[in-house]
């Protein structure tokens, strides 16, 4: 969790977006923006089935 102290917190990883105060609210944890967590939770879920 050093990210926060890189100041990059709320700030999606992977395309840099803001993250949205309610997500972060809900999920504080969050590095990737709703749109990026999506598709990653697709991925695994493709990568799972192989
Ligand atoms: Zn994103």
């Amino acid at each position: 969790m050093a990210r926060i102290d890189a100041g990059e917190y709320g700030y999606c990883e992977s395309c840099g977006v803001e993250i949205g105060l309610r997500r972060l609210e809900a999920r504080p944890t969050a590095t990737l923006c709703i749109d990026c967590k999506t598709l990653e939770e697709k991925r695994e879920k493709q990568m799972a089935q192989d």
